[in-house]
Formats: structure tokens, C-alpha cells, sequence
């Protein structure tokens, strides 16, 4: 079996991870050039580079 999850959120991360897991053949398809969908943090240093990470405040 072959399963395509669209979007890599949470949802179709963890998706495509138990998929995967399980032994199904998983595409993860994103149209954005990161993952993590809204979950991702998104910092400028003072540089003017950008970087990614997931957010860490969830639960406050
Ligand atoms: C500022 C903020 C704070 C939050 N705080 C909390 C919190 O404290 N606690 C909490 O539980 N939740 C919080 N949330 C909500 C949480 O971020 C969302 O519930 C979670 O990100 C949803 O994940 P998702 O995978 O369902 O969707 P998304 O994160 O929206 O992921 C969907 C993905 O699909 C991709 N996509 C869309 N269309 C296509 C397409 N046609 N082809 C390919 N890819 C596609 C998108 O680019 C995206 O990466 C917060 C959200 C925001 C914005």
C-alpha cells in the first residue's frame, strides 16, 4: 500500500512517522520550503538570517 499525507504540520509529520512505521510506503508532500507547518517559531538574528524551530511554549 501506498499513502500520500499533504502537508508536513504535526498532524502530517506524525502521520507519515506512524505510517512509516508501520511498514506503509509514505509520500509526504509540503508546499512550503520548511516543515512544521504553524508549529514552526521563526527568528531573524540581528544578521538578517532566518531560522526555524518548533515552538517550545505550548502548555504555558
Ligand atoms: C501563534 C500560534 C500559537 C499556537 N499555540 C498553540 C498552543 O499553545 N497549543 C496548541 O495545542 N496549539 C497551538 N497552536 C495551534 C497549532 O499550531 C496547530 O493546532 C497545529 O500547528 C496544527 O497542525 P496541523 O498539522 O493540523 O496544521 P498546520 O500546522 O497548518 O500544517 C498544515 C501543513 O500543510 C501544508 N499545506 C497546506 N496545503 C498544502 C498543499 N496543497 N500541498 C502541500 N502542503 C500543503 C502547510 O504548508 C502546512 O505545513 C498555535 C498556533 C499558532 C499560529
Amino acid at each position: 500500500m501506498k499513502i500520500a499525507v499533504i502537508g508536513a504540520g504535526l498532524s502530517g509529520l506524525v502521520s507519515a512517522y506512524v505510517l512509516a512505521k508501520a511498514g506503509v510506503d509514505v509520500v509526504l508532500y509540503e508546499k512550503e520550503h520548511y516543515l512544521g507547518g504553524h508549529d514552526r517559531t521563526v527568528y531573524r538574528r540581528a544578521s538578517g538570517t532566518v531560522q526555524y524551530f518548533w515552538n517550545k511554549d505550548y502548555g504555558n
